[in-house]
């Protein structure tokens, strides 16, 4: 049974009743989408105090909107040369003084966040180059991934001989535990991260004890940089995960 917690375009959780080896292949396989980013920049200007390398590595790590309407490089008719198919140009032209911010990167695609800064020029100081997006993926760079997954065991949580001390209420960075009455309850359990701050606190006080264990359930986080939507992160690693799949099969 998948039960979705958290869903909106930045954020997916949900719980399941899935294997540990096969959660693990969805997540590398997020690493095989592919995302537009930079990956070529010409710098004509840069007097800012940052060497074009760093510029470079900057704009790369800046995402980047994609409509689905470019071919990754390898699989395109240049034959990996570089054509209007498989990139996409963008320009930077900026004086100062003042930050520059990714807005100020215009062409053919739009940056997601507007507002990330790029470097900080003087008075009279100016930066000038042109970037070339293409698709890739997060098994070659770190810049091409959609976003970050991760997953944990839902944890089993059981108070025993509870005496309402208040201890583990307190004892818990992450305020999950409540106290009703004499009964102590956990709200929001697929947030533990079983630190056991809880176990602690209770064996200093009393006869109570707290146990935490995982449990079978799972789960899973997936958080999107925004280039594409968290869910479709899970459902294109899925597709690329059957797709390797397939060519083991055929192999
Ligand atoms: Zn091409």
């Amino acid at each position: 049974m998948v039960r979705v917690i958290q869903k909106d375009k930045e954020k997916l959780v949900f719980s399941a009743e899935i294997k540990e080896s096969l959660a693990n292949a969805i997540r590398r396989s997020a690493l095989e989408i592919p995302i537009l980013a930079i990956d070529d920049v010409e710098i004509y200007k840069n007097d800012s105090a940052l060497y074009d390398e760093i510029i470079a590595h900057r704009l790369g790590l800046v995402p980047l909107k994609y409509d689905g309407d470019l071919e990754l490089r390898e699989d395109c008719s240049c034959k990996g040369e570089g054509c209007s198919k498989c990139s996409a140009q963008l320009k930077l032209q900026a004086s100062g003084p003042g930050l520059v911010y990714s807005k100020e990167l215009k062409g053919k695609t739009d940056v997601v966040y507007e507002g990330i800064p790029i470097t900080l020029l003087r008075e009279n100081q100016e930066l000038e180059l042109v970037a070339t997006a293409v698709l890739g993926k997060g098994t070659e760079h770190a810049k091409f991934s959609p976003g970050l997954v991760y997953y944990r065991n839902l944890a089993e949580i059981e108070f025993k001989n509870c005496e309402a001390c208040k201890e583990c209420v307190e004892a818990c960075p992450l305020g999950l535990i409540q106290l009703e009455g004499k009964k102590a309850s956990v709200k929001d359990v697929w947030k533990c991260d079983m630190c056991e701050a809880c176990v602690v606190a209770c064996k200093k006080k009393g006869s109570g004890e707290i146990s935490v264990k995982p449990s079978k359930e799972i789960v899973y986080f997936i958080e999107s940089f925004g280039q594409i939507d968290a869910k479709e992160i899970l459902s294109e690693a899925v597709k690329a995960l059957k797709l390797n799949l397939k060519k083991v099969e055929k192999a």
